[in-house]
């Protein structure tokens, strides 16, 4: 593969500024695409050139697909990164992009393909030696056979679609009574939701924690990982605040497993970033599906191994291959990240609209991922997250004092945003402790409400 001289972001808001500063530092030029209504965004100031490419939904913008392959060709760009969500893990997407002689900065279409469908990642990521959740062997349609099998594995189970996404099409089935009922459920709303009523049966975990690890692979049989992150604060699985290590895994537990996905990318001959995402409870990994793209949560693991993953993609795209090799890899400190929404702290409700007065907190550090400015109007069409404040410490008790100052220095008028959230649960001692788990936000604002 040639060297890259320009490459179009396919993306929007923080990442696509996040790339667009890896780019620069490479000596790389950048083609900002934009919505009408992100006209003025910073992504599209910063960057080289820009081309708009269709009104604020983004159906007809940021997934059109004709739009932006025109825009690169338009301007002579080498490369696309998609970013994350938009189109980063639409296989017929890079298809197209490497069909026009574009680099692709993300893995081989057929991996994508693969993780994309969860009961073929169950398959490989079993194959692979991955450690899985206990449940159906593949799809499964018939309700005896469904029952015979969550008898054997124990109540309560879950019902989930090959295709789902985004924690939804999903079924937490208590009983056998309730099976086929909720069987048929899951598969029509799956139907519905993604064209696909393929299920799937796995044993419910009472209260685990989400832990991932962050993976990279050179395409050619070479992988690493990068450690993994607890990313267990979610609301309605969305994750909330993440951290780098988690408190909870121990220097052994981190190598044996982050040997076995390192083993696992490199025997697939992936290519780029991904993620492998297990839930953890008592003591006991289990692999649940794989991203293959860039995680918003990314920053905390480059804080932690001094290592820019989107330099690291476009140096694995430009096939230069990994900068480190596992025995380099160290993870320093402790680095949390808390994921700034334009939103109501209380209710959620989307807080779009113009932004007064803004100041961002700076010292020894402390790092914002945003796109924000004084003046900005956050449009309504879009993701509410707008800003990305991480900070990294010695220690986690160290860091989550730098949390608590940076938070305080943090001004955004004019909007409402999910500061003050993020100011109450880390004065919580469970929080404080690290004890806490995926259900545990839902809780936590549950006795909020209350109070
Ligand atoms: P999606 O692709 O929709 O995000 P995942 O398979 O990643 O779906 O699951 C999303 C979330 O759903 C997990 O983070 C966890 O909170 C919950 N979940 C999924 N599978 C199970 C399970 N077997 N037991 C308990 N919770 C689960």
């Amino acid at each position: 593969m040639p060297d890259i001289g320009k490459i179009l972001i396919a993306n929007r808001g923080e990442i696509a500024l996040r790339i667009h500063r890896a780019a620069h530092e490479m000596g790389i030029k950048t083609v900002a695409v934009h919505s009408t209504a992100d006209a003025d965004a910073m992504h599209v100031r910063l960057a080289d050139e820009a081309v708009c490419i269709g009104p604020p939904s983004a159906t007809d913008s940021y997934l059109n697909i004709p739009a932006i392959i025109s825009a690169a060709e338009i301007s002579n760009a080498d490369a696309i990164h998609p970013g994350y969500g938009f189109l980063s893990e639409n296989a017929n997407f890079a298809e197209i992009v490497e069909a026009h002689n574009l680099i692709w900065i993300g893995p081989k279409p057929e991996h994508i393909v693969t993780m994309g469908d969860k009961v073929e990642a169950k398959r490989t990521a079993g194959a692979l030696g991955l450690p899985l959740v206990p449940g159906s062997d593949g799809a499964i349609e018939d309700v005896a056979e469904a029952k015979r099998l969550a008898r054997d594995i124990g109540y309560p189970v879950i019902i989930k679609a090959a295709s789902g996404g985004g924690g939804r099409g999903m079924k937490v089935c208590e009983s056998e009574d309730q099976l086929e009922t909720l069987m048929q459920q899951a598969g029509s709303e799956a139907k519905a939701a993604f064209g696909d009523a393929t299920v799937y049966l796995e044993k419910y975990l009472g209260n685990p924690r989400h832990i991932e690890f962050q993976v990279f692979g050179d395409g050619n049989g070479n992988g690493i990982h990068l450690g993994e992150r607890d990313c267990s604060l979610q609301r309605r699985h969305q994750k909330v605040l993440e951290e780098a290590p988690s408190p909870v895994i121990t220097p052994e537990e981190r190598a044996r497993m982050g040997g076995i996905v390192a083993k696992a990318m490199a025997d697939m001959g992936y290519r780029g970033a991904g993620t492998i995402e297990f839930l953890w409870e008592n003591g006991e990994f289990y692999f649940i599906e794989m991203n293959t793209r860039l995680q918003v949560e990314h920053p905390i693991t480059e804080q932690i191994t001094g290592l820019d993953l989107v330099r690291e993609q476009i140096r694995v795209a430009e096939g230069k291959g990994l900068t480190l090799r596992q025995e380099d890899v160290q993870l320093r400190g402790h680095s949390i990240e808390v994921r700034i929404n334009a939103e109501d702290p209380r209710t959620f409700a989307p807080s779009p609209g113009r932004v007064g007065h803004f100041h961002q907190p700076g010292g020894m550090n402390v790092r914002v991922d945003s796109g924000l400015y004084s003046g900005y109007s956050i449009p309504p069409y879009y993701d509410s997250m707008v800003a990305k404040l991480i900070v990294t410490g010695t220690t986690r008790a160290g860091a989550l004092r730098r949390l608590r100052r940076a938070l305080e220095e943090f001004v955004i008028e004019g909007v409402k945003t999910t500061i003050p959230l993020h100011q109450a649960i880390i004065q919580d001692p469970d929080f404080i402790d690290g004890n806490y788990t995926i259900k545990w936000l839902e809780e936590w604002l549950a006795r909020q409400d209350a109070a």
